[in-house]
């Protein structure tokens, strides 16, 4: 089915990119590479951290009451019994009058209410072995004492189910013993750039040919959100080669072609892909990246269908129509639900003018002073010069409405990956 041709608005084309897109499969992924994923299902606890009772401090595990009235001129002198390490056991028992010498991390011995840490004793003036110490401060009830299942209790749901997984739920399923964590999968999404001009890197270069950047500025995308990029290389624009690539992308989650959606060179593409799916054509009122193609192909047996996002072929097109499209998608499939990226409002130090009443991203290098963010545009603007993408680290959004916009006026800057220029 091929629709008319129609000026939609960004947020249209994402819906209906969303509103074909679908959160993948759970699967168990080793710990570190879970790092980014989101949780499929609940995590609960089978353990108590701490497990028992345990020091907080180095120091003396005391009774309270026999500290009462301690100070630095009048010491409570208590009779050191044992010594206890962390990952050891305590032997012996804090009678009254007593005390048992204690590391951070270990068991809290029975009869002990409180530790001392070693700043408020006298040990730094004894000779080993300490058999006696003098306590300079009272302590209060359970003082430096972490209690057993004080940070997760057996039981409990200890991380929930859609959470992303960052180095702090790594830890804490690590704290539990956990090797793998209960994640959505990540999307692997097929990268096929197309055009006759298209040399891979690494080859020699021929007149009038250009080596196939787009295919890498896409994967390395796939790769920052979370996704596998499967790299299907280079079809010419012809209908046999394309068709065969198109075929080699089916097996994955999502299929990315870049370039052939504009008018004039999209023929091939065209008729390929409404020859095996379903294709839409639109003219997003964006720039840059005005035409995008979208459509889903039937799936393999048993296999949701394949959802296939044709981006512009201009290097910069691509790639903020990606972040615009492709991002979403890749973090519905894998299970997130706020797609927003970080933006921050900035005063824009150049101008920029919109033509057409469509939404501009600027390529804008954000800087903050005395408390202010500002973006300078990163120089020309043209939808062919990658370069001004390299150096940005933001893009700036001049709204439809607005035809001009001035140095001076704050814009919002949806902020890029790249360094913060401080
Ligand atoms: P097209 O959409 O085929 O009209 O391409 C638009 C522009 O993007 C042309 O200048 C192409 O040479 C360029 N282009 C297309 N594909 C790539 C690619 N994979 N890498 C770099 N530039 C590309
Ligand atoms: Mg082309």
């Amino acid at each position: 089915m091929i629709e008319p041709r129609g000026m939609i608005s960004l947020e249209e084309a994402r819906e209906r990119i969303l509103g074909q897109v679908s959160v993948l499969e759970a699967e168990d992924a080793p710990l570190l590479t879970a790092l980014g994923q989101v949780l499929a299902r609940d995590v609960p606890s089978h353990l108590n951290i701490p497990p028992l009772d345990n020091s907080a401090m180095d120091g003396y595990a005391v009774r309270a009451v026999d500290t009462s009235g301690a100070s630095t001129e009048s010491p409570r002198f208590l009779r050191v019994i044992g010594e206890v390490a962390a990952g050891a056991m305590p032997s012996e028992e804090v009678q009254p009058g007593t005390a048992v010498r204690i590391m951070t991390g270990a068991p809290v011995p029975s009869g002990a209410d409180a530790v001392v840490q070693f700043e408020d004793t006298d040990e730094t003036r004894r000779a080993q072995p300490i058999r006696e110490i003098g306590v300079m401060r009272p302590a209060d009830l359970g003082q430096h004492i972490r209690r057993a299942g004080e940070d997760i209790r057996r039981g409990a749901v200890v991380l929930r189910a859609g959470t992303s997984v960052g180095p702090a739920q790594v830890g804490v399923m690590a704290s539990l013993g956990m090797t793998t964590a209960p994640v959505v999968r990540r999307p692997v999404v097929a990268v096929l750039a197309t055009g006759d001009e298209l040399v891979e890197v690494g080859r020699p270069l021929g007149p009038g040919q250009i080596y196939n950047s787009n295919l890498y500025s896409l994967a390395a995308q796939v790769l920052r959100y979370g996704g596998i990029p499967k790299l299907l290389g280079i079809a010419r624009d012809t209908l046999s080669d394309l068709s065969r690539k198109v075929e080699e992308g089916l097996s994955a989650d999502m299929l990315i072609t870049s370039a052939g959606v504009s008018v004039g060179t999209y023929d091939v593409v065209k008729d390929v892909l409404a020859q095996r799916g379903e294709i839409s054509f639109w003219t997003v009122r964006m720039k840059p990246g005005k035409p995008l193609a979208f459509g889903t192909f039937p799936a393999e047996a048993g296999k949701r269908r394949v959802p296939h996002l044709g981006l512009p072929g201009n290097p910069v097109s691509s790639m903020i129509c990606f972040e615009q499209f492709a991002r979403p998608a890749i973090l519905k499939m894998m299970g997130y639900t706020n797609f927003e990226k970080p933006s921050v409002r900035a005063i824009l130090e150049d101008e920029v003018v919109n033509r057409d009443g469509r939404r501009v991203f600027a390529r804008a290098v954000v800087t903050k002073r005395e408390g202010r963010y500002y973006a300078s545009l990163t120089g020309p603007q043209g939808s062919g010069i990658l370069t001004s993408m390299a150096q940005a680290n933001g893009l700036a959004i001049i709204p439809e409405d607005v035809s001009r916009a001035k140095p001076g006026e704050e814009v919002l800057v949806e902020l890029l990956d790249g360094p913060m220029a401080c």
